[in-house]
């Protein structure tokens, strides 16, 4: 079955990972720009636009994979208001280049006063910088802060967004590892949730599947987040698989795990995939 995994951090894989993830269907991935394991100077940060926007998609392509890509400085970095700033700078040109989905991943991490400042100079840099039909914006792709953090951070992010009133379109907007706690605050809101799932932080395969089965699968994305730390490409895989065992039709799975995500980046002309239609339905294999 074919698959978009729409968050995975590849600058930290190996090409063994590539074709691992080639190999099991994954044919896009999307890499939103992150917190490296060490903080950045501004000039760090050209420099990995750059592997987002240059090295990775060539990367992707020895194994007939698209590369897309998301811009910004995360919100673990955001605490320096005037790297923020030099960096907020930088940004602009990027998000003209051709993989280039949008803006994120930005959000929140501990939630401080200076997150939130950069946080919402983000959104606004998405609404000014976008060249498309008036009245739309970059899409935008969220983090939302890990464990005690997370529902705060969440709430806090929903509330931010609605004070950009109609210059925000949820449809536009993912929040992403929504957990137990927050998937029904997003998806009240009106937003698309993804779920990230690992090998031991964050969602199991089986809680993944569990919230689906709760709250549907409408505007939802399932992703590995692979990165630097204990993480797996192939836990979106592992999802995947658990979601057939319980039962759940081919219909369904090819919904959840690639065209939400083609529907969600498809706002994008950049994003190159149209969506797929089951020939027939056919006996369940
Ligand atoms: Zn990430």
């Amino acid at each position: 079955m074919l698959v978009i995994d729409p968050h995975c951090h590849m600058v930290c894989r190996t090409t063994a990972d590539y074709e691992a993830m080639a190999l099991a269907g994954v044919v896009a991935v999307s890499e939103p720009a992150f917190w490296a394991g060490f903080d950045r100077t501004p000039a760090g940060f050209v420099d990995y636009f750059r592997q987002l926007t240059e090295t990775e998609p060539k990367r992707a392509a020895l194994f007939s994979m698209q590369h897309y890509c998301w811009i910004c400085l995360n919100p673990k970095e955001a605490e320096d208001l005037g790297k923020a700033k030099e960096v907020l700078a930088e940004i602009p040109k990027f998000l003209d280049c051709p993989t280039v989905l949008g803006v994120g991943e930005i959000g929140l991490n501990k939630n401080t006063p200076n997150e939130v400042k950069v946080f919402q100079q983000h959104v606004q840099l998405a609404i000014d910088t976008f060249k498309g039909k008036g009245g739309e914006h970059h899409l935008i792709l969220i983090h939302t802060p890990h464990l005690e953090d997370k529902l705060k951070g969440t709430k806090m992010i929903i509330e931010m967004l609605k004070d950009f009133g109609g210059a925000i379109d949820p449809d536009r907007v993912l929040i992403d590892h929504v957990e137990e706690h927050t998937i029904k605050l997003v998806k009240d809101a009106g937003y698309w949730t993804g779920m990230t799932v690992y090998p031991v932080t964050k969602c199991t395969p089986q809680r993944a599947v569990d919230l689906i089965e709760l709250h549907g699968f409408a505007r939802t994305c399932v992703n590995a987040s692979a990165d630097w730390g204990v993480s797996d490409p192939l836990q979106l895989h592992r999802t995947l698989l658990e979601a057939r065992r319980r039962g759940h039709s081919r219909q369904t799975l090819l919904q959840i795990f690639y065209n939400n995500p083609a529907s969600f980046f498809g706002q994008s002309p950049r994003f190159r995939l149209p969506k797929l239609i089951l020939a027939e339905a056919g006996p369940q294999i």
